[in-house]
């Protein structure tokens, strides 16, 4: 057998986890771990066509990773004596230090952990996951890689916030982008797909899961992304705003009286589509528009507008763009979002075709007609095999 990859994706109270071979992308079994650290966890584990989900207290991320591996070897793997080459971490914010996947050493923990004000909900839960993974699987080499890699070269017109750079500089704010290890496998993908030169081509990738972003990339290289600083900028999101006016922040502190984790939580946690009709869930939403909910016709409505807009920015930036990309469960399941995103584009030379996006698989697809200049997509994101095989080049080039 091939050598596998553990992917870990640790979040706050949460871990995914998928153990796959990064050269054909089989996975071998995956798993979800949901309300770590609270009286009751649940654990969703999937191996050999066998799914188990199991209620139980797992009181840490150690304890998530062990019960984790304890169902592999219920399930016949023996991870210690199973040829893993690595286990690749999903890291959310490398800040300006770190873009490649990167060999992880007591040296790459500690610049995480000082990155940590940068990512405050994020790169403290990923770094509980690569001491767990180093405690329970010592011998195996851990592998970082980071959320922000593939945009760390955004230029300066579409990095900089137009706010006094002694503030700015001092403290590192910048755009940093997120989902990049999406937004890399996506364009890449779609290049091959067609049988384009990554270089050579233009493209735009929409990636609309319950977080949401898009970036323009010129002849391979990202010239900008919706996210910024934080995950919060740009599209309007399942839980998130996406872009406010800056000024409605400090009016709801000033004026409302919010303090700042109550602003926090309003943004992050009670805003975008279930701020506007009650429900994050995409199919919860299309299903109340069809039963005449108002709310939910205009949550969808500001959520199209929205990507509307970029997609006018990023056409504008690019010139010409080859590819535009969906991707995501929105992106990949929602044929109506792509329609009404691209509505009424032809003079701009992109055009749906309704039969072809109305199709539903697991493949890259076209979904543009023959006439359209532009090459619409939808092209499935795998991020847990862009980390791994990242994780196997990394392990290779030391071994
Ligand atoms: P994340 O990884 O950010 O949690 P996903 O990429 O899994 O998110 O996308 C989740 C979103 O995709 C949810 O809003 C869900 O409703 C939506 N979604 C999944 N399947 C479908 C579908 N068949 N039709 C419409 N939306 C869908």
């Amino acid at each position: 057998m091939k050598p596998l990859v553990l992917v870990l994706n640790a979040g706050s109270s949460s871990l995914k986890y998928q153990l796959l071979e990064p050269d054909s992308g089989e996975v071998t079994a995956d798993g979800l771990v949901e309300r770590i650290g609270e009286p009751v966890s649940v654990i969703t584990h999937e191996q050999g066509g066998n799914k188990t989900v199991e209620d139980l207290h797992l009181p840490d991320h150690r304890a998530a990773i062990g019960k984790a591996l304890e169902l592999f070897a219920a399930g016949g793997i023996d991870l210690e004596r199973t040829d893993l080459c690595a286990v690749g971490h999903r890291v959310v914010h490398g800040g300006r230090s770190f873009y490649q996947p990167t060999l992880i050493d007591q040296h790459v923990v500690d610049e995480i952990f000082r990155l940590a004000p940068l990512a405050p909900l994020h790169n403290p839960a990923n770094l509980v996951g690569i001491a767990a993974a180093r405690a329970l699987l010592p011998d195996v080499p851990g592998v970082a890689v980071f959320d922000t890699g593939f945009f760390h070269g955004l230029p300066d017109e579409a990095a900089l916030y137009a706010i006094d750079r002694q503030v700015t500089e001092e403290h590192a704010l910048r755009r940093y982008g997120f989902h990049g290890t999406s937004h890399d496998y996506v364009s890449h993908r779609a290049a091959e797909f067609l049988g384009r030169p990554y270089d050579e081509v233009n493209q735009i990738v929409a990636h609309l899961g319950n977080g949401a972003s898009m970036s323009a990339i010129r002849h391979g290289h990202p010239v900008d992304t919706t996210m910024g600083m934080t995950p919060l900028e740009g599209l309007v999101m399942g839980t998130r705003s996406g872009d406010t006016d800056p000024g409605l922040v400090l009016h709801l502190h000033r004026i409302i009286g919010l303090s700042v984790d109550e602003i926090d939580d309003l943004l992050n946690k009670r805003s975008g589509l279930k701020g506007l009709c009650r429900e994050n869930d995409f199919r919860a939403v299309t299903e109340m528009i069809a039963a005449g909910d108002e709310h939910a016709k205009q949550a969808y409505d500001v959520y199209i507008h929205r990507l509307r807009r970029y997609f006018g920015a990023y056409l504008i930036d690019l010139g010409t763009t080859d590819i535009i990309s969906f991707t995501a469960g929105v992106g990949e399941n929602a044929a109506s979002v792509r329609a009404d995103s691209l509505a009424r584009l032809e003079g701009f030379g992109i055009e749906i075709d309704a039969e072809r996006n109305a199709v539903r698989g697991s493949q890259p697809r076209i979904i543009s007609t023959d006439a359209s200049r532009t090459t619409v997509l939808v092209v499935p994101t795998n991020e847990e095999l862009a980390i791994a095989q990242a994780a196997k080049v990394v392990v290779s080039g030391v071994a």
